[in-house]
């Protein structure tokens, strides 16, 4: 059973690429939620009240027990910046887990190029290239030594070289971070990746 944070954010895109798959998914809400759970999604949204909403609902905690025991967890977008080991230009107060040995920006690709999308070579997905959507999306400025870059940015936003070459889809044992949303296009194949990890976790 794969649990999808459902605080805020883009819920109902995972949950329905995680249905597609044949995967049961159930939001989580409350920390009875997470029981027999063997896979989180940290979905899209703002990392700012996804901080605040993870205190308030009791879920900070369970979440980071759940992190410490090995489940395997999935941060998409604002997903990746809670995940993050540290985060620049947020909110001084806001939660981060340091799942992963990352340093990520917030909105690093600037306001006036906050949304792109391109294409990736994932060699850990095969071909084609992976289409990714970038939404006002982290930009990760340092990938510590155990984290495994599945995929990098072939050019900067509107091809510019602001970004390029900078880690988009990472991997450190249990936990798997993207600064792009695969729950926002019909390939399925990041998603499938994680039910695996969660299935070997
Ligand atoms: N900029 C957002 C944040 O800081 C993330 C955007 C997204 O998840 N699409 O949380």
């Amino acid at each position: 059973m794969i649990g999808v944070l459902a605080l805020q954010g883009d819920v109902r895109e995972h949950l329905r690429v995680l249905e597609h798959l044949g995967e049961p998914a159930r939001p989580v809400l409350e920390p009875a939620d997470l029981a027999g759970v063997n896979g989180l999604v940290l979905p899209g949204g703002e990392s700012t009240t996804l901080s605040l909403l993870l205190s308030s609902s009791g879920l900070l905690g369970p979440v980071g027990d759940l992190l410490d025991a090995g489940t395997a967890v999935f941060g998409t977008c604002a997903g990746m910046i809670l995940l993050a080991g540290e985060v620049s230009d947020g909110r001084p107060d806001q939660a981060h887990f340091g799942g992963i040995d990352l340093e990520v920006r917030r909105n690093g690709f600037g306001s006036q190029a906050a949304s792109f999308e391109c294409d990736l070579e994932v060699d850990a997905l095969g071909s084609p290239p992976l289409h990714a959507v970038f939404i006002r999306a982290p930009l990760v400025e340092r990938a510590g030594a155990g984290v495994d870059v599945l995929a990098r940015l072939p050019l900067g936003p509107s091809g510019s070289v602001a970004g390029t070459g900078s880690p988009v889809l990472c991997r450190q044992g249990s936990v798997l971070v993207s600064s792009f949303h695969p729950e926002l296009t019909t390939d399925t194949r990041v998603h499938r990746y994680f039910v695996e990890m969660a299935k070997g976790a």
